[in-house]
């Protein structure tokens, strides 16, 4: 039989976007399918022109921005395109955590293939399906446990947890009829549930990998100031002492440890935290999933409010968390003994908090990589407009480029890809193991 291979289907030299495909005899498993954040997706499709929801596969085909891979696509995404539908030749698509660039792109699967994710990842997905316009269409879902081997056919997938900005990310062992290879999903070295990762990365050298997937967000130059979430909790601290207003902060919708550090640095220093309606949402389904009182829920956490955006309808999910919410203008009113999680998108009801000049402005989320980066300037725009001082406080999801390196050489893999970043050539330095993928190019396990 001939040897099983590897297919980067994405995910090559750009961050995000990753789909990587295992083919074992007459087995075949995806890993991840979403998105990539690459500045190519957006040559075609922007924010006011998206593929038609009614044929999206056929859309972002016809540019070449998803796989022409036969026996993955559901049919009527597919329409009348030149990828004709065909049944099912993908067995089973593993995602290892719910970030938009790892899950995005599930609602063009065949509702016939079966989709394995971490429990707390279908809550996630749940959550956000429920309080956005994501959709991640209907599959038999299978819901996999910690360390415990799934088979698809042949191949036998081990998920192991790894740290990360968002809850039950997942690194896999995955092994074949002849070899075995480890992908790493996102991942961070330091953060804390760092013992995760550790513990997957030991996996990793136990087994003896032929080949380590692994993901390079950070490889290469990076001027950015990154701290620990430690490093976060302490600057928070230092801002609502030393400032008397209102205090603004803006996270990533689903980091929930930042959202939990933004709660006990309010509670330390007297104020409550106001979060948005969705992110509202979010902790209460996620609690259930953790160690009782772990996780901040409103209406049942002291010091947790919820944010009444001005609307003029607000939807059935949203009702039950509106009933004890602050509008801004009692936000304003009240500003001082508090912190209001606000997310760029809700800028406009500064127009009604007008914080008074100097109130600090938190941006706890990585910095912008270019300088003509198009959504900092706006913010800056609104923070200058209404006098806001700005503190850049942010402990990155991912591991740091010497970490990557250190990690690379302890597990021994004979055969290293770099994925899920813009910096490859930034590996070599881990030695002759190392090898840049192709898009598309089938790379047999072990050669
Ligand atoms: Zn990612
Ligand atoms: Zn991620």
């Amino acid at each position: 039989m001939k040897k099983p291979t590897i297919r980067f289907l994405g995910g090559v030299r750009e961050i995000g976007g990753n789909k990587i495909l295992i083919e074992d005899g007459p087995d075949r498993i995806l890993f991840d399918f979403g998105p990539s954040f690459s500045p190519r997706a957006e040559e075609y499709y922007v924010d006011y022109l998206q593929p038609r929801s009614a044929s999206k596969a056929k859309d972002l085909l016809e540019f070449d921005l998803i796989p022409r891979l036969p026996g993955l696509y559901a049919k009527e995404t597919l329409g009348d395109g030149d990828l004709a539908y065909t049944a099912p030749e993908v067995h089973g698509i593993f995602v290892s955590h719910a970030h938009a660039d790892h899950a995005g792109y599930l609602e063009l699967v065949d509702p016939a293939i079966p989709v394995h994710v971490g429990e707390g990842t279908r809550t996630l997905l749940s959550a956000i399906e429920k309080s956005t316009r994501m959709k991640y269409g209907e599959h038999p879902w299978q819901v996999f446990a910690d360390r415990k081997p799934i088979r698809v056919g042949g191949i036998e997938v081990v998920p192991y947890p790894v740290d990360h900005s968002i809850p039950f990310a997942y690194g896999f062992i995955v092994r074949t009829r002849e070899g075995t290879l480890a992908y790493t999903g996102d991942f961070r070295h330091h953060g804390p549930r760092a013992d995760d990762t550790h513990a997957f990365f030991r996996a990793v050298a136990d087994e003896k990998v032929d080949a380590l997937l692994i993901e390079g967000t950070r490889a290469g130059p990076d001027p950015r100031r990154n701290l620990s979430e430690a490093g976060v909790r302490s600057g928070v601290d230092r801002v609502l002492m030393e400032r008397p207003e209102l205090a603004l902060a803006c996270t990533y919708p689903r980091d929930i440890d930042r959202l939990r550090t933004l709660y006990a640095a309010a509670v330390a220093a007297d104020r409550d935290l106001v979060v948005s309606v969705r992110t509202a949402l979010l902790l209460s389904e996620v609690a259930p999933r953790f160690p009782s009182g772990e996780i901040p829920v409103p209406g049942r956490s002291p010091g947790l409010r919820v944010h009444a955006r001005k609307k003029r309808v607000s939807y059935l999910w949203e009702r039950p968390f509106l009933e004890d919410a602050l509008p801004s203008e009692e936000v304003r009113s009240r500003g001082r003994k508090l912190l209001l999680a606000l997310d760029l998108a809700h800028f406009p009801e500064l127009i009604d908090l007008r914080p008074p000049k100097g109130s600090p402005f938190i941006h706890s989320m990585s910095e912008p990589f270019s300088e003509d980066d198009v959504d900092d300037r706006v913010m800056h725009n609104w923070l200058d407009h209404f006098g806001l001082q700005f503190h850049q406080m942010h402990a990155s999801g991912h591991a740091s480029g010497s970490e990557l390196l250190e990690l690379i050489r302890a597990t021994g893999a004979r055969k290293v890809y770099p994925i899920h970043t813009e910096h490859p050539e930034a590996f070599e330095k881990a030695g002759p193991s190392v090898r840049s993928p192709e898009l598309g190019v089938a790379y047999p396990l072990g050669e």
